[in-house]
């Protein structure tokens, strides 16, 4: 089939939305033609409902920044999200809510398909990246381990409110944030000082991926959310969201051959995948993102500083990720790309059901390492596999293991470093979400603020019931 060749100059030249691959002329006949003959019919929901005029009932078309703007060779990317997709955009489960903009609708064949550095392109994007991940990490539970549409936090039989999407929600904030009470992803924007061109965090892959794994953790296990847990326990919600953003970019195999060139399969060369929010990072002057995955740092290393310590659980599935790549390869046999995505698959599975595994209260890291290890085992994967997770953990200090032995089923392992009795968690250092008011116990502060002033009231002879000072 003929296509239109584009030089490098001219693309160079030419807006991101140019690289839509669009069908010839000719193609486009022999379609219409062989729809005269071989028209399928309309949609239908499979649930016993009207027929969906097409095309809503095909899924939807966007374009949407596939890592960070930043990260050149990648770019924008035109996606296909299976499903119905409405105005906003918007489905049953995420909405689009930025007051002052209007939702955004689909063109003529039911597509998002928007210029970027737009309104209308950050919503569409926003929305595709929650849609991504809350998919993803539905498709990790479905089959053997039983589908769930992981709830949010505040769903249940009489309240399927969906998570309402704010692109624009912190205006001049340098953060973003997941919030439980307003049942939404807001993010911030800024001019990064001696820039002149503003950062919206929305627009970063990483970042929107990041803040929707908080959700999704928060659906499934809503007291490790609240400050009051020890501080391996609060640490995974934010090594969970870094690692959404890491199998986020796995489960896309253009992403993965992109990796793997950069890489030359080297997963511990300089990389965008363990590079996190490489913008925000560069607005900071950190030329590695705003966090690193390929770190080397220690529970002991790391205290009760949650940033720290959930570097240290990031870190360690990096590593397991790279290990268990190098591993399974064989370009002889099958594509570098196709051995990683399928690597990237393997291990969200096991860290997503070994969280649902872990305590509802007061996890510690090896309970959720020890559940991966059981998982790992039911699944029948091969003892490297758990070897490969074992001794990364136990570099780590999580737990505690021979490096030398294969790793025997069925007997947990003893915990490495753990928490002091009573360790208060650190998140100064953490994203939006986890500094929110909301997950502390803020009112029982204030409590013990107004019981002094009761006491000191009673103490100077001012009873209660006495007629209020009046307004000034
Ligand atoms: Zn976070």
């Amino acid at each position: 089939m003929n296509r239109r060749l584009t030089l490098p100059t001219e693309a160079a030249s030419q807006p991101p939305v140019s690289y839509i691959p669009t069908p010839t002329a000719a193609y486009r006949q022999h379609r219409k033609a062989a729809e005269v003959v071989l028209e399928p019919g309309p949609p239908r929901t499979g649930l016993g409902a009207e027929p969906l005029p097409v095309p809503f009932g095909l899924g939807a078309r966007v374009l949407m920044w596939k890592q960070d703007p930043s990260v050149g060779e990648i770019g924008t990317r035109k996606v296909f999200l299976p499903g119905l997709v409405l105005d906003g955009p918007r489905d049953a489960r995420i909405t689009f809510g930025q007051p002052g903009i209007d939702a955004v609708s689909p063109n003529a064949f039911g597509d998002y398909v928007t210029m970027p550095d737009t309104p209308q392109f950050d919503a569409v994007h926003t929305y595709a990246v929650v849609r991504q991940t809350l998919t993803m990490y539905q498709r990790a539970l479905a089959g053997a381990s039983g589908d769930s549409p992981l709830p949010w936090q505040w769903n249940d039989s009489a309240n399927t409110a969906p998570l309402v999407i704010y692109p624009y929600g912190l205006p001049n904030v340098m953060n973003a944030f997941y919030s439980r009470n307003q049942a939404c992803l807001k993010f911030g924007d800024f001019v990064p000082l001696g820039q002149a061109a503003r950062m919206y965090t929305c627009r970063s892959f990483d970042i929107v991926s990041h803040e929707t794994a908080h959700a999704v953790l928060d659906g499934l296990k809503p007291q490790w959310l609240l400050a009051d847990n020890p501080p391996q326990t609060g640490a995974p919600h934010e090594a969970f969201g870094d690692m959404t953003a890491i199998f986020l970019t796995l489960s896309q195999l253009d992403q993965c051959e992109a990796i793997v060139a950069q890489t030359k399969a080297r997963l511990h060369d300089k990389t965008f995948l363990a590079d996190i929010a490489e913008q925000f990072g560069l607005a900071l002057g950190r030329p590695n993102g705003l966090r690193n995955a390929d770190n080397d740092i220690t529970l002991s290393q790391a205290g009760t500083e949650v940033h720290a310590l959930s570097q240290v659980f990031t870190g360690a599935i990096y590593d397991v990720l790279a290990d268990l790549f190098a591993l399974a390869r064989a370009p002889e046999h099958k594509d570098d790309a196709v051995v990683l995505h399928q690597v990237g698959t393997t291990l969200r599975g096991l860290v997503l059901r070994a969280l649902i595994a872990a305590p509802d209260h007061a996890a510690s890291y090896a309970d959720v390492v020890n559940a991966m290890l059981r998982l790992a085992v039911d699944d029948g994967l091969p003892v490297a596999t758990r070897n490969a997770i074992r001794n990364r953990f136990v570099q780590r200090q999580v737990v505690q293991g021979p490096l030398d032995q294969d790793h025997v089923a069925g007997v947990d392992l003893l915990p490495g470093v753990q928490d002091a009795p009573g360790a208060v968690q650190d998140r100064r250092a953490c994203c939006g979400t986890m500094n929110l008011a909301e997950y502390y116990d803020v009112e029982g502060l204030l409590d013990v603020e107004r019981q002094l002033l009761t006491k000191w009231c009673a103490e100077h002879g001012r009873a209660g019931g006495a007629p209020a000072a009046p307004s000034p």
